[in-house]
Formats: structure tokens, sequence, C-alpha cells
């Protein structure tokens, strides 16, 4: 059977190896990975772990017996450094290397990083990591004053989570709105209010210029206007770039991210990858290709490419979608707002309880639900069908969702 290497053990990484052995796959199964813990899931890392709500088993992707017990020859702290496409081997950081028959990259993305004075200061975070949010929650101690540069899901999580464990928060945004880029107004002023409600003071349009210390102690945040916002721990949220550096040095094509297919493969048939680091192809989009950075996208391009490994038909197509926890308020989103032409809002933004709809002409093209989950599943399945809606029947909270779908 063949030898399987699995590049960067994420949720990606991970899940790939259980779904190659779900699927049958006999083969040797090596995973690499340059952390020092074992898979484990991001998304508790600025919710329920950092304040303290769930345990680091909560928190992994699979128990760590898990990886012996299915022959998966899980290597952490191990990062592979070039990719050697003739040979079909891989390099590794102690000068070893491994040969493949299928290579799989799941390298991820990391924190893009601001190059700005001060940005090197111990009280200056980022949160991607299980080691950077140790780091940051072993500060997020009561009247502890937490900036965090950016208004991105990362940023405004980590903030609510601040609040809760009784930190202060601040939340600068160089934009005019939080979420500018992932979401419609609507839902960014909901989620301002949300946070402002409880505390939390937000600074719009507010560009970052440097980091304030004395004797190396970090003690606030500049802005361009001449500012500076007092803080003790800046947590840096600007979002996240592809870790595709390996495939490009190998000649593999890259855009925004490592090009795949339908089935998460490369140009080079003995390599897939998956997860955030592809720029891959929606259909229900126009099959216009796109960089997700969500565990719904990680699992769905695993399952794709073990599924081409093993010789399985290729999965469904699935509609994208997300979450965000903040503090009571769960959102979802399915679908991507990408060509729409009208928003529907149903439901009373004020009551916590509604979800906004995107649409391009009659077919509903994304889903942001608040607190709404019937909108979100049912939203999610009108995108996978492209079902025509009535308008006045999706505005109106008295007509059920089944109905509107119907
Ligand atoms: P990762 O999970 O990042 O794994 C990639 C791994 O590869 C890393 O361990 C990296 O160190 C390693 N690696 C990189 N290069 C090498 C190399 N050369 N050699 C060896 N190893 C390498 N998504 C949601 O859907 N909902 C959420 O609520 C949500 N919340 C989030 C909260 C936070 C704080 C963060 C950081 C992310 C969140 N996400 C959320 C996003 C989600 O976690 C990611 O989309 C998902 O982890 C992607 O999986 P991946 O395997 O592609 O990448």
């Amino acid at each position: 059977d063949a030898r399987i290497v699995i590049v960067g053990a994420g949720h990606a990484g991970g899940s790939a190896a259980a779904f190659l052995r779900q699927y049958g796959h006999e083969g040797p199964i090596v995973l690499i990975g340059d952390e020092a813990a074992i898979p484990y899931q991001r998304p508790p890392l600025s919710k329920a772990w950092l304040k303290g709500e769930a345990d680091i088993e909560a928190v992994e992707l699979r128990p760590a017996s898990w990886y012996a017990e299915n022959h998966v020859d899980l290597r952490t702290e191990t990062a592979a450094v070039a990719i050697d496409r003739d040979a079909r081997t891989v390099t590794l950081n102690d000068g070893s290397s491994l040969a493949y028959d299928v290579l799989i990259l799941a390298t991820g993305s990391r924190a893009r990083r601001l190059d700005i004075p001060g940005a090197d200061l111990p009280g200056v975070l980022a949160l991607r990591t299980f080691t950077e949010a140790e780091a940051l929650k072993a500060v997020l101690k009561p009247g502890a004053r937490l900036a965090v540069v950016g208004g991105g899901y990362v940023g405004l999580e980590a903030a609510a989570s601040a609040r809760a464990l009784g930190a202060a928060a601040v939340i600068i945004e160089r934009e005019a709105r939080c979420l500018a880029r992932v979401a419609c107004g609507p839902l960014s002023d909901f989620f301002q209010d949300l946070h402002r409600g409880h505390g939390v003071s937000l600074e719009l349009n507010a560009a970052v210029s440097g980091f304030e210390d004395a004797d190396g102690v970090l003690t606030g945040v500049r802005l361009e206007d001449g500012r500076v916002i007092p803080c003790d721990i800046a947590l840096i949220g600007v979002g996240g770039v592809a870790n595709d550096e390996l495939a490009r040095a190998a000649g593999i094509p890259c855009e925004n991210g490592v090009v795949v297919d339908h089935q998460a493969r490369t140009s080079d048939p003995a390599i897939f990858a998956i997860g955030d680091v592809t720029w891959r192809p929606l259909p229900l989009y126009e099959d216009r290709s796109f960089r997700l950075e969500s565990v719904p996208n990680a699992l769905e391009q695993a399952k794709q490419a073990a599924a081409a490994v093993t010789g399985r038909p290729a999965p469904a197509p699935e509609t994208p979608w997300f979450w965000s926890d903040q503090y009571d308020v769960k959102l979802q989103i399915a679908g991507l707002p990408f060509e729409a032409d009208d928003v529907v809002v149903r439901g009373d933004p004020a009551a916590a309880k509604f979800a906004v709809f995107h649409l391009k002409g009659d077919r509903v093209r994304a889903v942001e639900a608040v607190n709404a989950a019937p909108e979100f599943m049912m939203g999610k399945q009108l995108i996978a069908r492209a079902t025509p809606v009535d308008r006045a029947k999706l505005a109106d909270p008295a007509v059920s969702m089944k109905a509107v779908a119907a």
C-alpha cells in the first residue's frame, strides 16, 4: 500500500490521517508536525479554553493513544524543510528524509505580523498556537488591560474571553467597522454594540503605528493620530498568511495558497494540499477559488484527499460554513456573500436573534445567523440546492424556515 506522508499535524493533517484509516488505507502514514503538541483544535483557544472552561483533552483532536493504535507515525517538533518531487522525498529539519508515494501538505496558515516599532516586545502576543494561547491565558487576569489590534473573529472572541476573566479590553480596528472583510454591516453593528454592552471600548478607523514600553515592559499601543491606548497586553489579530513556502519552493503553483482542484490535488498528481494553506475552487460559487480558514473547510478537504487516495468516489461538495461564540451569542455563517446583490434581514437584532440573508437574484448565497439555528440550517440547504426563495416570506419570522424553503 502507498506510503503517505502528511506535513502539518493540525486540524486538516490530523483529520486526513483518520479519514485515510477509516476509508481503508492500510499502508504507512507518517504525520509530521512542527509544534510540540499532538494535533488539537484551535477554535477553543480564543473561546472555552481561554476562559478556563475546557481542559486539554477537550481541545485535542484525538487522544494521544489513537495514533499508535491506528499505526500513524506521529512526529511532533519535526518540520519538513524541502520536497524533492523527482525523488519523491521530503527532507526534515534533522537532515533525514522520508520517501512518499503520496504527499499531503497541511501546513495551515500563520498569524500575520505587524512590522512596526515595538512589535517584538514580550507583551505583544498572537493567538494561533497552543503555546501562544497559554501565554495569553497566563496574563489575562482580573484588572489586566488587553488591547486587541484587529477586529476580526479571533480578536473579538479574545476580547469577550478577556471580559469573562475580569480583564479590561479595547479593540483597535483600522477599518470603519469590525469584521469589515468577513461580515455585513448589520452584523458588524450588532457585534460592536454587544461588545460595548460588555464594557469593551472600540477604536474604529484607528491605525496602529507602534507599541510603547517602559524598560522593555509594554505600556500602550500608539495610533497614527498620535494617541496612545494604555495596555499591559496587546493581541495582534490581523489575519493569516498561507504557509505555502514548501510548495512554492518545489515549483507547485500557488496563488493566495497552494492551488488545488476539487479533490484537493495540486498540479503534481502525487501531492495533495488541504486546509488553510489551499487556494481552492468552490463549485457552488461558479468554481471561483478562495482561501478559507475554517474547520469545516479543513475537514472537507481532508475527506477529499483521503477519498482520492483510497479510490473512493469524491464526496459531494459542501456549503462552506463557520461559527463564532462571543458572550452568550452563537454566530453561524453559511456560504459566501460573494456577488450577492441584495440583503434580507429576518428577526430582530435588538433581541439578539436574527439572520441576514445575502441573495443573488432569488437565490440565497450566504446567511449570517445570530442565535438563529433554523435560519442557519435551512439557509445552508437553500444555498446548496440553489432553491429560489420568496423575499417577503424570508423576511417574515412568522413564516417558518421550512415554509420558506418549500
Ligand atoms: P492548522 O490547524 O493551522 O495546522 C497546520 C499545522 O502545520 C500547524 O501545526 C503548523 O505549525 C504546522 N506546520 C506548518 N509548516 C510546517 C512544516 N514545514 N513542517 C511541519 N509542520 C508544519 N475555524 C472555525 O471554523 N470556527 C472557529 O470558531 C474558529 N476559531 C478559531 C480560533 C482561533 C484562535 C484560531 C487560530 C483559528 C480558528 N479557526 C476557526 C480556524 C481553524 O482553526 C483553522 O481553519 C484550522 O485549524 C485549519 O486547519 P489546518 O490543519 O489547515 O491548519
